[in-house]
């Protein structure tokens, strides 16, 4: 312990004796000798060292370290929901048991555990309940103020959630008749499908 914090010391005054030294370039312009000093103590500034590693600061000691992954995400058993929100389907599920039907894709029944079977759900349904969303995910948050819905339909027990767009929030009300509508280009995302009033039809 004490011989590795000695080594980080030595590193540190090593590293330092370089910034004052000039070895350490800024990565703007501006590379006289005091900038460079100055660059370090500011926050938003950063110097790169003769091997390109670009450090933010050194107590604490903070470095750009590029981080990249694919990753493969299966779908699983959701899958032909996605499909189908290519092909302008909406599918629901149901219980090859007990009848229950369910407005989004669920592999097994939430009241008796049993297997489901796809089905297509009709494309217009009405306004159960709405929010008006003033805040966001970073994706989302350029579309501010938003309005989310639960939709209902005939023949589905259970409800589903999406955007509704088209209608100024403050013009939405329970019971709106709307329409599905399907992005031409798809990302095999639940934001692939969105709603609209039926009446503009
Ligand atoms: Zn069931």
């Amino acid at each position: 312990m004490g011989t590795s914090l000695g080594r980080f010391k030595f590193l540190v005054s090593s590293f330092m004796f370089r910034i004052a030294s000039g070895n350490l370039k800024p990565e703007t312009c501006n590379q006289e000798p005091k900038a460079t000093h100055d660059a370090l103590r500011g926050a938003r500034s950063s110097v790169m060292t003769e091997k390109g590693t670009i450090v933010y600061g050194v107590d604490p000691l903070i470095i750009r370290d590029h981080y990249e992954i694919d990753y493969h995400h299966s779908y699983a058993q959701d899958s032909p929901f996605f499909v189908g929100l290519t092909k302008g389907q909406l599918l629901g599920s149901r219980c090859t048991a007990c009848g229950y039907t369910y407005a989004t894709p669920r592999a097994h029944c939430m009241g008796c555990g049993a297997a489901t079977s796809w089905f297509a759900l009709p494309l217009t349904g009405r306004v159960h309940t709405f929010t008006t969303c003033h805040y966001g995910g970073e994706v989302f948050l350029k579309e501010t103020p938003f309005t989310l819905i639960l939709v209902e339909f005939n023949g589905a027990d259970t409800l589903f959630l999406s955007r509704l767009k088209g209608l100024r929030p403050d013009a939405v009300r329970i019971g709106l008749p709307v329409v599905a509508r399907f992005a031409k280009a798809p990302a095999f995302k639940v934001t692939d499908v969105w709603f609209e009033p039926a009446d503009q039809e």
